[in-house]
């Protein structure tokens, strides 16, 4: 059996991924602390619970599973919680991956898929993206993805750990069966919060700045369905099993959604109205970030089926309606 450790599996894309690599032919095993994740979204293979700093737990996993790779998604991850704490992201990110990286090469284990972020890139004056952009993170949450990439490029020197890097733009859209799906306690994203608007869970959606240098004044991001996203996460994989070198692709389509775009897009698809209030911006938000490579299509050969912003909206919707977790 070809187990393959996923950290943060009870996380919203580590549970998208351990169901695209069960139907892939793997034993996804989920390493996760719970402190964001939840239990019951670990339904598609074994559950661990530990914290990415202790060494000691990560060598217990290692030796029980021999993983032939690792796909690492345990962080946190909001680029505002960054910005009051970023101690928090240097230690949970950084020291958490420093301890899983040493777990692996003591175990072996040379393989991994590694979740990084388009806030690595920072604020680069209304131009898409690629690969080869500089990276000049401008929130701490950026900062440590940035540093994590760096020791991956130093393992791999040093010790010939093989990474695929994946750089996501922004997530969204939850399992079509709503088996799994997006849930954040708190929840801090634009597409769940919406949605809580729209069916009153919440008075209203604050809009973080309308004074940003974009055609309506919001903010504009390039949304990936989780589907698709996890979909490149076992191409990856198969990369790195086939012997390939290390590689960094980015996770986007190119198309850029203002927070209003996406506002609208929300409207049409659930025929309710958003309530928003414009509110002041968020400190360390980029004004836009928008994938400008294909990469991942031509070298993976990874093609996003459910992208489109209608489809997500709609898949988030569904499981925001017919899905959860307990608490
Ligand atoms: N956003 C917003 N109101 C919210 C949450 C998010 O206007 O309540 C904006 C945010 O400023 C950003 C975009 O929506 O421009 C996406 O934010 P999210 O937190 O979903 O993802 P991020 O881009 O931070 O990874």
């Amino acid at each position: 059996m070809k187990h393959v450790l996923v950290t943060g599996g009870a996380g919203y894309i580590g549970s998208h991924a351990c169901k695209a690599l069960k139907a892939a032919g793997y034993v996804p095993v989920t390493y996760d602390n719970l402190s964001t994740g939840w239990q019951d979204a670990v339904k598609f293979g074994p559950f661990e619970q530990g914290d990415l700093t202790d060494a000691a737990r990560l060598d217990a996993v290692f030796a029980k599973y021999d993983p032939i790779a690792v796909v690492h998604f345990a962080a946190l991850s909001q680029v505002g919680e960054s910005m009051q704490k970023p101690a928090l992201y240097w230690r949970n990110n950084v020291v958490g991956s420093l301890t899983l990286f040493e777990a692996m090469l003591k175990a072996g284990c040379k393989e991994i898929v590694f979740s990084s972020t388009c806030a690595t890139y920072g604020d680069h004056d209304n131009v898409v993206l690629d690969e080869t952009c500089e990276q000049e993170p401008i929130n701490p949450y950026g900062a440590s993805k940035r540093a994590i990439e760096d020791m991956l490029m130093g393992f791999g020197e040093s010790d010939g750990l093989r990474s695929v890097i994946f750089r996501y733009f922004n997530v969204a859209g939850a399992d079509p069966d709503s088996e799994v799906g997006e849930f954040h306690q708190p929840e801090t994203h634009l597409i769940p919060l919406m949605l809580d608007a729209i069916d009153g869970k919440r008075d209203a959606l604050t809009i973080f700045g309308t004074d940003y240098d974009t055609p309506d004044g919001t903010c504009i991001r390039d949304y990936v369905h989780v589907m698709d996203l996890v979909d490149a996460h076992v191409l990856g994989l198969k990369w790195l099993q086939d012997g390939k070198e290390s590689r960094v692709f980015n996770l986007g389509t190119g198309n850029g959604f203002s927070v209003r775009e996406v506002v609208n897009e929300s409207r049409i698809v659930t025929n309710k109205e958003v309530p928003v209030v414009d509110g002041a911006r968020r400190a360390g938000d980029c004004t836009m970030l928008v994938s400008g490579s294909v990469r991942a299509e031509t070298e993976l050969g990874w093609r996003p089926k459910r992208s489109d912003m209608k489809q997500m909206i709609t898949d988030a919707w569904r499981w925001h309606q017919t899905g959860h977790y307990d608490q």
